[in-house]
């Protein structure tokens, strides 16, 4: 079922869970997840669950999506963003809504192209993909005023930290593998230091 109940039904679900930011569950509520996945998994698509998109790798949950997105939002839109982990382009769409210009990182070739496909279909101009090994980052475009790891790595890639603009934040997973990771928010300061927030616990594919 991929009707606008069952999809109101979702956004419900995420006002519950905590979503505050109107705009964003406004955007959650357009946004054709179903599309993201194998359409045999597609009546599944409004459900708050991670599910399989081939080559080992999942669709993240809809409330962490929710979750990272309203924090990198926090203090206002970032113009110049980073993500790395395209995986179903879904976040990179739910991003897309709201940044001028998305830079995405792929790792696996075959999923790169299906969400560059994809995304260019739905109508993105302002999403670059990328196939690369997301762990340097994407220097070509940096700064980035925001980065968003949506895999976790055991121990933070300083070339991510490298690539943040001052007052830039990364939102990130960072955990061992088969275990509940923690959420950080990490904001390079004006003298080059970095603060660290930590949120709740969540559950990533690892970053290879
Ligand atoms: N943001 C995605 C989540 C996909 S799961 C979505 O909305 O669907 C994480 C993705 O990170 C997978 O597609 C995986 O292949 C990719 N990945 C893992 N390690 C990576 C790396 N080193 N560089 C780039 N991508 C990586």
């Amino acid at each position: 079922m991929t009707s606008q109940r069952t999809r109101d039904r979702l956004i419900t679900l995420l006002e519950q869970h905590g979503i505050k930011n109107k705009e964003l569950l406004n955007v959650l509520r357009k946004i054709p997840r179903h599309l993201f996945m194998d359409q045999a998994l597609a009546s599944r698509s409004y459900e708050n669950t991670a599910l399989p998109i081939g080559y080992g790798q999942t669709i993240s949950q809809p409330y962490t999506v929710a979750r990272m997105t309203e924090l990198l939002l926090e203090n206002g839109t970032p113009n110049k963003v980073l993500e790395i982990g395209t995986g179903s382009g879904y976040q990179a769409a739910v991003l897309g809504a709201f940044v001028k210009e998305l830079h995405t990182v792929e790792i696996i070739d075959a999923l790169y192209r299906q969400s560059r496909d994809l995304l260019y279909q739905l109508g993105y101009r302002n999403i670059r993909t990328h196939h690369n090994d997301g762990k340097m980052g994407w220097a070509e475009k940096a700064p980035y005023e925001a980065i968003i790891v949506t895999a976790a790595p055991e121990i933070i890639p300083d070339s991510l930290l490298q690539q943040l603009s001052t007052g830039g934040q990364l939102i990130i997973p960072v955990g061992k593998q088969n275990n509940p990771q923690k959420l950080l928010t990490i904001i390079k300061r004006a003298d080059s230091s970095f603060q660290t927030i930590e949120h709740e616990t969540v559950q990533f594919v690892p970053l290879v």
